[in-house]
């Protein structure tokens, strides 16, 4: 019996070749230098930042060389698997407009690209293929270690200090003559299919990782499972080795976590004889906490979950802007001299990344955000609030719905000008910064006038709002009939004079405006008073002195 007849008992379907699968999938027809880049989710639990820069930089590899960028769904570790994690990063992709150029979304069966499928677990027989293939070469072979066997060896090597893994004298199927693995397959045993490596733990290769440089590692010498004995899906070496080769990968962007299976990939590789991607090993991303700076933890960093961002109600351009700063050192200088470019015309260069690991600052993020809210339009802000309240905020979205001219009034204090005033960080906090602009919130509300006298206070607005506001005035005007009104009341119009003589006065304009502002909003601290009043309009400004008194 030879071995085609051993690889035809454990694939009896398996009839194409690895030649009819790469013609299949021939080489992409792109221009030179342009990117294939993906991004190679495990759907088994939420999307972390670290997760979220890997998607960036692939993204802006591929857009900016006019390539490709595809998703590609891992779910071979169906055990782990989380449901709606794919739905997640799908919506995570659409809100930040980076959707993939391929992909195939089960839920919504749609799908586009011609090198799919995109699903790891729809593509069995293409890795059966490849297995079948080594099986017939003898560079691979079915291991019938049980579970207890596997256990009790890593036990011993653990104890002896030996490297942990099937290789050598533990590789006790390595070598089983073909006749045996079918009787034994023939008899129900249950088996691995592990590659039979030909490589050598005492030998040295080199290996350039595009962010890291040069690095050197042991060849590989362990015979590592290709398939599991569970499902017929392969391990994550071999589906890398199979997907990014017939997908026509020619960048991997992932974790620096991965760097230690360079050996496994590069035996993997050269056993076919194919050329490798390159890689960027991008550095895990740091926090700083207190004096100290640690890695950040999905347990205890809220920021470290993508959703978090959302909750906020960042805008998408001040994430990705922030994850750009960290990606490349230069961006922020690039950024400054293109103030208005779209962030894939940076040309990213994986040189620039920190190998050590990647300082991910919220107060920068929410400078960045906050700068970029004030350079938005009314109207965009607007929006921005109005969609995110729509899932975090029902209430504040129907108030949102039902005046959209008034919210843009709002928020348009202070923003047409040179130096727009910078409010707000993100949209969960337009509420917080103007919910006494809406009366459906002012009216629950409860003044604190501080050391103010009642009576004086009422006396006041009473004259105020009787004898000097008039609707329509210039700021001047409107000024100007408050000064008044110090002038009768016994107040400072003049600051000047009044710190010269405070004894001679009740108190100053600035005790005036205070009382009216806090009359009108409840708070002592607001955009400019004139500004707001002219907003809420003469009607609400009655009401609320009304409703006050
Ligand atoms: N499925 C792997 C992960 O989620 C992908 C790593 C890679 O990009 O190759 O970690």
């Amino acid at each position: 019996m030879s071995r085609e007849d051993l690889a035809n008992l454990i694939f009896p379907n398996i009839t194409k070749t690895i030649a009819d699968l790469e013609e299949c999938y021939a080489p992409r027809n792109l221009k030179e230098g342009a990117m294939v880049t993906r991004y190679a989710p495990s759907p088994t639990g939420f999307m972390h930042i670290g997760n979220f820069l890997a998607v960036v930089i692939d993204y802006v590899m591929a857009k900016n060389s006019q390539g490709i960028f595809y998703l590609r769904n891992e779910d071979t570790d169906q055990a782990r698997e989380v449901d709606g994690a794919i739905e997640y990063i799908r919506h995570v992709l659409e809100n930040y407009h980076m959707e993939p150029d391929e992909y195939e979304y089960l839920d919504s069966q749609e799908t586009k690209g011609n090198y799919g499928p995109y699903i790891q677990s729809e593509r069995k027989e293409i890795y059966q293929t490849f297995i079948k293939h080594l099986l017939i070469e003898g560079k691979a072979y079915p291991c019938f270690l049980t579970q207890e066997e596997m256990d009790s060896i890593r036990k011993s090597q653990a104890r002896d200090k030996r490297r942990i893994g099937i290789y050598g004298r533990f590789a006790k199927y390595r070598d089983l003559p073909v006749e045996e693995a079918i009787q034994k397959i023939q008899a129900g045993e249950k088996y691995t299919i592990r590659l039979k490596s030909s490589g050598d733990f005492n030998r040295k290769f080199k290996f350039n990782d595009l962010a890291n440089g040069e690095l050197e590692f042991p060849e590989n010498d362990l015979d590592i499972p290709i398939m599991k004995s569970s499902n017929g899906l392969p391990t994550y070496h071999f589906a890398h080795l199979v997907d990014d080769h017939l997908m026509r990968t020619t960048h991997v962007v992932r974790g620096q976590e991965w760097i230690s299976s360079i050996p496994i990939h590069y035996e993997l590789f050269k056993t076919f004889g194919f050329k490798m991607p390159k890689y960027v090993h991008i550095p895990l991303i740091l926090k700083k906490d207190g004096e100290k700076v640690r890695k950040i933890s999905k347990r205890y960093d809220p920021e470290a979950k993508m959703s978090y961002y959302e909750e906020k109600g960042y805008p998408y351009q001040a994430v990705i802007e922030a994850i750009m700063t960290i990606a490349n050192s230069n961006y922020e200088a690039w950024r400054e001299g293109h103030p208005d470019a779209d962030f894939t015309e940076f040309n990213f260069s994986p040189k620039k990344m920190s190998s050590s690991g990647a300082l991910f600052d919220l107060d920068k993020l929410d400078n960045i955000s906050k700068n970029y809210i004030s350079h938005l339009t009314k109207e965009e802000v607007y929006e921005g609030v109005l969609a995110w309240s729509q899932t975090y905020d029902k209430e504040f979205y129907e108030i949102l719905k039902k005046y959209p001219e008034y919210s843009m009034q709002i928020y348009n204090i202070e923003r047409e000008q040179k130096k727009p005033r910078k409010d707000y960080v993100y949209y969960s906090e337009i509420k917080e910064k103007t919910w006494y602009m809406y009366d459906e919130y002012f009216k629950d509300s409860t003044y604190d006038f501080f050391e103010y006298p009642e009576e004086e206070v009422r006396f006041m607005l009473k004259t105020y709002y009787q004898e000097y506001y008039q609707e329509s005035d210039s700021e001047e005007e409107w000024f100007n009939q408050i000064k008044k009104m110090c002038d009768q009341l016994g107040y400072a119009s003049n600051m000047k004079e009044y710190k010269e003589n405070p004894t001679k006065y009740k108190g100053s304009i600035v005790d005036v405006t205070n009382i009216i502002r806090i009359a009108l909003t409840t708070l002592s601290m607001t955009p400019n008073l004139y500004d707001i009043m002219k907003i809420l309009g003469p009607e609400r400004v009655m009401n609320r002195f009304q409703k006050f008194l």
